[in-house]
């Protein structure tokens, strides 16, 4: 059975552009190899927002290397890229961004959601790249709510959507690179679930709302993140009260990591190499 190598309750906030107020939970940089394929984790709200004719958010920016998937939870965000590809996700839906090759994008509130404020709170991850497809053309998925199975849990245990991946032989409708599980849970207060996950597969867990407990930690109250032991198979989660959480898995690359901001690569060169394309100004666009 798997356990908690590391937890995470108290972490700092900041501010991406004027419209994120995030929580950076992990990040390459500190735990790399118990997280991979995943990169960084940045949480953003709850907050409440009051109405606003103003674009909150961040303008156009870089990415290459690397996908970023947003899963917003309450609110809207509006995105338009460099491929031509735009959107607002609302409540349940997810983005799935890849940037590869490079893409330039621009993150804001969406417009009618702005208009009339309200609770905001999104999760926001990078997923790394192989590194035979980091120079990939740049690409978009637009994953709806209803486009996402929702599964029930034996014995009333509560619901698991699946983004990406597949559990209990259902499929998540989101293309990866590489093998990724991505699942949206809601489990009841005081029932148990156990979630089959391969031995040497990533697993971790992040608690948005709740209470729970997995072996190796006492009682978790939400917003909390729990990176579980990647040697061993399986996770028994127990939820003491109405938990909301999302449970990261997959095959870790064992591939150099070299990042610097908005792009993670495999070598030093690679980076410069990004700052070079993106300075001259070709990048992110359509070949
Ligand atoms: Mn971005």
């Amino acid at each position: 059975m798997k356990k908690a190598i590391l937890i995470r309750t108290e972490v700092d906030s900041h501010w991406v552009g004027d419209g994120f107020p995030v929580r950076n939970f992990f990040s390459y940089s500190d735990v790399a190899n118990q997280i991979s394929p995943f990169l960084l984790m940045d949480y953003a709200g709850p907050k409440v927002f009051p109405p606003t004719s103003q674009r909150l958010g961040v303008g156009e920016h870089p990415h290459r290397g690397f996908e970023t998937v947003t899963i917003v939870y309450s609110g809207e965000v509006e995105h338009r890229d460099s491929t031509g590809a735009g959107g607002t996700i609302g409540p349940g839906d997810v983005q799935w961004m890849t940037a590869a090759s490079g893409i330039v994008h621009e993150e804001f509130h969406g417009r009618d959601f702005a208009k009339r404020g309200g609770d905001f709170e999104m999760i926001q991850l990078w997923v790394n790249l192989p590194k035979a497809n980091k120079m990939n053309p740049p690409g978009y998925q637009e994953i709806k709510n209803h486009s996402i199975p929702l599964i029930e849990l034996p014995e009333n245990a509560g619901t698991l959507r699946i983004i990406a991946g597949s559990f209990c032989g259902k499929k998540g409708p989101a293309r990866t690179f590489s093998p990724v599980n991505l699942w949206d849970l809601r489990l009841n207060s005081n029932t148990r679930t156990l979630l089959a996950v391969p031995a040497t597969e990533t697993a971790v867990v992040f608690l948005r709302k709740g209470s729970i407990s997995v072996p190796g930690t006492a009682e978790l109250k939400g917003p909390a993140l729990c990176v579980l032991d990647p040697e061993e198979s399986d996770l028994l989660i127990e939820a003491h009260d109405d938990s909301e959480l999302v449970f990261l898995g997959g095959k870790p690359l064992k591939e150099p990591i070299v990042g610097y901001g908005p792009f993670v690569m495999n070598t030093e060169n690679e980076i410069r190499e990004a700052f070079r394309d993106y300075q001259s100004g070709t990048f992110g666009k359509k070949k």
